[in-house]
C-alpha cells in the first residue's frame, strides 16, 4: 500500500504549538494542536485547551485498550494484549494480523530458532 499523505511528514497525533483558540471552548486559548488522521486530502488539525487535551488523551488510551482487546487471529483465543503484526513467513508484504502476546512470543522464538539452526547467532 502506498498512501499519498501530502507534504505532512509528521505522524497523526503529533503535537504542534498552537496559537488559536480551543475548538470546543472559543473563550480559551488553545495550548495544544493535535494532528488528526492524515489522508490524501491533507490532514485535520484540532486546537485544544488543557482540559480538551486531557480528554483527548483519555480517549486515545481507551481506544488503544479497545484495540488491544479481541480475538487473536492466530490461536483464536480472547486476548487483551493484541498487537498488529505480520507473519514472518509471509514477509514484510504480508497482511497484518491481530496477534496476542503468547503467539507473538512463540513466533519470535520460532524465528530465533531458525536463526540458531542456520548459525546466524553471535
Ligand atoms: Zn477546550
Ligand atoms: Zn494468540
Amino acid at each position: 500500500m502506498s498512501a499519498i499523505t501530502g507534504p505532512i511528514s509528521t505522524m497523526p497525533g503529533a503535537h504542534h504549538s498552537a496559537s488559536g483558540m480551543c475548538d470546543s471552548h472559543p473563550d480559551r486559548p488553545a495550548t495544544y494542536r493535535i494532528q488528526g488522521e492524515t489522508d490524501s486530502f491533507g490532514c485535520e488539525m484540532h486546537d485544544m485547551c488543557d482540559e480538551c487535551y486531557a480528554e483527548h488523551c483519555e480517549g486515545m488510551a481507551a481506544t488503544a485498550a479497545e484495540r488491544a482487546t479481541g480475538t487473536c487471529e492466530w490461536c483464536g483465543k480472547h486476548a487483551t494484549d493484541l498487537r498488529s503484526m505480520r507473519d514472518y513467513e509471509e514477509g514484510s508484504y504480508g497482511r497484518l494480523y491481530d496477534v496476542c502476546l503468547a503467539c507473538r512470543k512463540s513466533a519470535n522464538d520460532r524465528a530465533q530458532e531458525e536463526l540458531d539452526r542456520y548459525g546466524y547467532h553471535d
